[in-house]
Formats: structure tokens, sequence, C-alpha cells
């Protein structure tokens, strides 16, 4: 699998909103006196916690002055019009060449080397 960018702080915000969810759900178990359903969200909650504090330990996936610019090119294949980017040379269809990101290699598709 390659590496994408996605924001970190997107995803600990995630976290926080499931967190939100599991204290609320633990109230009711508590108020209805339910052990096992305190019991599950105990052990999600402990989950959550190692996730985030995997999160906030995990390294960025690109450092971001090394932006690769790249961009689509055409490219007949087999009878069917298609785009390659220029940084990687993966061939994807024709309607990928609006996407901004080349999906396998993260390159910036706003120009760059042919
Ligand atoms: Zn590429």
């Amino acid at each position: 699998m390659k590496d994408d960018l996605i924001s970190r702080s997107a995803l600990l915000k995630e976290l926080s909103d499931y967190e939100k969810e599991l204290r609320e759900d633990r109230e009711i178990a508590i108020e209805t006196d339910d052990e096992q359903m305190l019991f599950a969200i105990m052990n999600q909650d402990t989950a959550i916690c190692r996730i985030r504090r995997n999160v906030l330990h995990m390294p960025a996936a690109y450092d971001v002055d090394k932006v690769v610019h790249a961009k689509w090119l055409g490219k007949p294949l087999g009878g069917y019009s298609t785009v390659r980017c220029s940084n990687c040379r993966r061939t994807f269809a024709e309607n990928s060449g609006r996407w901004k990101y080349c999906p396998e290699c993260g390159a910036k598709m706003d120009g760059g080397k042919e």
C-alpha cells in the first residue's frame, strides 16, 4: 500500500467525536447498570487511547517542502484514451486527468517534469 496524505488533526477529531459517543453510552450503561455494556465501552475506550497515541507518534508520510510536481500526459492505449502520470509513469483511465494528485505516487498535478 502506498502512503497517502491524510489529515492527522481530522483523524484526531474523529477519535474525539467517537470518545464523546462512548461517554454518552457509558452514562447509559451506568444508569441501566449494564456491566457487559460498560466493560465493552471500557475496552473501546482503551483502544481509542492506543490509536490516539499511535496517530500522534506516526511520522509524516511526506515532507511538505518536497512536493513532487507532475502533469497528466495523454496516452492512447489499446484503442482507449488514457492519461499517464509524468512522474511515476502509471497509466489511468482518461477521466482520471481531472485528479489534482496522482493516486499512485502522490505527485501534485500542476505541471512539472515530462
Ligand atoms: Zn504518479
